[in-house]
């Protein structure tokens, strides 16, 4: 999902609930708490960071928990793990009719962005077709670019 795009959170707490009872599990509020926060947050973000925004609402959550929904998450296709290039996982909102999409990653900052272009998709597509009968089903574009904003506001302090 674009950073910053705002999510109606209603309906996806409504889908949410259904994908867990399905999977016979209950919803409790700190599986709300971590689901409302990852998706109004709705940046690319790893376990120790939500775990942080989390417990300005929710002191007492746990990072088991934390990395336990996150889990659950993936599972049920809220949620696509990334590996840039510093080791960390990083866990990607995703919607319901989520579009593949690439990366633009800040090298001094971190900051993530996300774009798809429609032009270099073709290209790729038509790349792997002149390798004979194949059709593209999944790509991983990321750029790396450092950032020349002086005092970017993203970087961290
Ligand atoms: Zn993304
Ligand atoms: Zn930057």
């Amino acid at each position: 999902m674009a950073e910053g795009e705002s999510v109606d959170m209603s309906k996806l707490l409504e889908r949410f609930y259904e994908r867990l009872s399905e999977a016979g599990l209950k919803s409790t509020r700190q599986r709300e708490v971590i689901f409302e926060t990852f998706f109004s947050l709705n940046r690319h973000i790893s376990v120790d960071e939500l775990l942080a925004e989390v417990r300005t609402t929710a002191p007492h959550v746990g990072y088991a928990t934390v990395y336990r929904t996150l889990k659950l998450l993936v599972e049920h296709g809220f949620a696509r793990p990334r590996h840039f290039d510093d080791g960390q996982t990083r866990y990607d909102p995703q919607d319901e009719d989520e579009h593949e999409h690439d990366h633009l990653i800040c090298i001094d900052c971190r900051r993530v962005m996300e774009f798809d272009d429609e032009v270099v998709h073709a290209r790729l597509g038509q790349i792997v077709r002149d390798f004979g009968d194949y059709d593209l089903t999944r790509r991983k574009i990321e750029l790396y670019a450092r950032c020349r904003i002086q005092d970017c506001p993203h970087r961290p302090q």
